[in-house]
């Protein structure tokens, strides 16, 4: 027998009984007459002691020829710790140790295993086995397995069947690149990994499975981020005869559900906030309202009064930095310009205003504007005394989202984005479609199946270019603290209206019907009214988790070039994969 405990569950209830324990060496520390040892396993540590008094001498010696991260199995007894440690569950206790077999020795590992490490990011990905071993990354994969454990109890209990969707497929146009794979049995033909399974559960729904859910990989070729990798889990669902806010209730009812059970977290009801007042108050459409700062637009008081900076400018809009006054020098602020100017952002300037204790201010426009002026902003923007005013001008989109950056980074600042803090919100009405000038063409800002508003079918079935560019998607998002949780939509379910979408997208009709007459042409059989909505699974675990990387929520992710370091993919194939895939050989490319 390997254990008769694990290395977390020895309590003062033991004491005096014998046990078998394995496990990892965590660390030794050699007295010369007695001797501790760390041994480590999922569950937990249980301090080992050797003592000359109670320890043969070969048992001892051996005990000495431990090194970190060796697997061994101990007999011994439990007994009291003579100095306990209350960091630990274990730390009233110890094992006097009476018998010893290595199982495995260890090479020294190449970075430290414990909860700080002096690995780096490349060395961890390439041991990330050891890597696991390290508890907060352990502690993150149990925690993913949790949630998926719960939400499959959550949509379960709500009537939902889980349905594996095929991986093999065919492109779906969602807005990235897809990954192809080679088909051997159809020369020069290519299957492409899904994006999400979008089109199968629209399908699954006109075959009646009336919902849906699966916890589903994904595959995008993009440039990666923290909060991106190549291939991504989704919780993904979709429901027929449903109408938005059915869909809402249910999964606000699984975020609740999710946070409650797994984090003991109540969450307030979600509010829903329309896109173009996310824009206008936030310059975001997913919006951190953990804080407020919201902006303040002051056109109709900054304009036309001889700073042509703003009297050029489509928009002219702040925020208000509350007590900030005082802890900004010139020279801070001089930075904090820099850093809006930098190319990321790429702002003009910044206008700053004090607002001094006495009710004067000082500012960058001083010259422009007199005290009276500024008073008039100073009210609309609800500014106190000590408060710093940050105010931005030039095109409205782009002057909304340099300002959005200047919040959060303010709000970063100031420690308005609280940990344990949670505040989640629908976004909803997007814009169907954008007008690419560029391409002549529309693109669908959620993705060609999405719903307008049931009051804008009509208007889209019907309307000009100018109707098409202010049509709303029937679609929705989760954002919590300001990251994009999850998306969705009510559906097109009606070949019409779906044909008129891919045309409005640039495809021609035999372009429609060779990449979707599948789908087109299920909806005449039937389909019913239908919509749904995926979650970033990966990224729902970090964000429960107050984390802003995915990558210790995945067991083995890849690095921001796309590759596993470990297992070092991508990488080359025979000569002889090459011919049975009939692709081009890379002798012919040589050539
Ligand atoms: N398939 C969509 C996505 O991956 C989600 C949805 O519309 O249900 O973003």
């Amino acid at each position: 027998m390997y254990r008769t405990h694990n290395c977390g569950e020895l309590r003062m209830q033991h004491v005096g009984q014998e046990i078998t324990l394995s496990g990892w060496v965590q660390n030794t520390n050699d007295l010369g007459y007695m001797m501790f040892l760390n041994l480590r396993d999922r569950y937990g540590i249980t301090q080992l002691a050797f003592n000359e008094e109670n320890t043969s001498k070969e048992l001892f010696e051996k005990a000495r020829t431990l090194g970190r991260e060796f697997v061994i199995r101990i007999k011994g007894e439990v007994i009291e710790r003579a100095s306990k440690n209350d960091k630990i569950p274990t730390g009233s206790i110890e094992i006097l140790v009476k018998g010893l077999d290595i199982l495995n020795a260890s090479r020294v590992p190449p970075f430290t295993i414990e909860d700080e490490t002096d690995g780096g990011e490349d060395l961890r990905m390439k041991y990330r086995y050891l890597d696991i071993r390290r508890s907060p990354v352990q502690q993150s994969l149990i925690f993913r397995s949790h949630v998926a454990i719960e939400s499959r109890k959550y949509l379960a209990g709500e009537g939902f069947i889980e349905v594996e969707t095929p991986n093999l497929i065919k492109s779906t146009p969602e807005g990235a690149r897809d990954f192809v794979v080679p088909s051997r049995m159809n020369p020069g033909q290519f299957y492409a990994l899904p994006q999400s399974p979008q089109t199968f559960k629209q399908l699954l729904m006109v075959a009646g499975m009336d919902k849906y859910f699966q916890i589903v990989k994904c595959f995008r070729d993009e440039d990666l981020r923290a909060d991106r990798q190549p291939e991504f889990t989704q919780i993904d669902c979709e429901m027929a005869f449903v109408t938005r806010d059915e869909v809402l209730r249910n999964f606000e009812g699984l975020t609740k559900y999710l946070f409650k059970t797994v984090c003991n977290i109540e969450l307030a009801d979600f509010p829903l906030m329309q896109y173009d007042d996310a824009m206008r108050r936030y310059g975001s459409d997913k919006p951190d309202t953990r804080f407020g700062m919201e902006f303040c637009e002051l056109n109709d008081l900054a304009k036309n009064k001889g700073f042509v900076v703003f009297d050029n400018a489509e928009l002219v809009v702040g925020i208000c930095a509350e007590g900030q006054a005082n802890g900004y020098s010139n020279k801070d602020l001089k930075n904090l310009t820099e850093w809006m100017q930098r190319p990321q952002i790429g702002a003009k300037g910044l206008v700053w205003v004090k607002v001094n204790a006495d009710g004067t201010f000082k500012s960058t426009v001083g010259k422009f504007f007199s005290d009276e002026d500024i008073k008039e902003w100073a009210e609309k923007m609800n500014a106190k005394p000590g408060d710093l005013l940050l105010i931005l001008s030039g095109e409205a989109e782009k002057t909304r989202k340099q300002l959005n950056e200047l919040r959060l980074e303010m709000g970063r600042r100031m420690g308005l984005m609280k940990p344990g803090d949670f505040k989640p919100l629908w976004v909803v009405e997007f814009p169907l479609l954008e007008w690419d000038e560029e391409a002549g063409r529309f693109h669908a800002m959620h993705h060609p199946f999405t719903s307008p508003l049931p009051e804008d079918e009509e208007k889209m079935l019907g309307g000009d270019h100018e109707t098409m560019k202010n049509l709303k998607a029937n679609a929705y998002d989760l954002v919590i603290n300001g990251v994009e949780i999850g998306g969705g939509s009510i559906r097109i379910h009606d070949r019409a209206l779906q044909e008129k979408n891919f045309k409005l997208l640039g495809f021609t009709p035999e372009e429609a019907e060779a990449q979707f007459g599948f789908l087109l042409g299920a909806f005449e059989y039937g389909a019913p009214p239908h919509g749904g909505i995926a979650f970033g699974f990966d990224r729902i675990c970090a964000v429960m988790r107050g984390q802003t990387s995915i990558r210790d929520f995945i067991a083995f992710p890849k690095n921001n070039m796309g590759r596993d370091v470990m297992i070092d993919a991508p990488s080359v194939i025979d000569e002889g994969q090459y011919e049975e895939l009939y692709l081009r050989s890379t002798a012919e490319d040589e050539v």
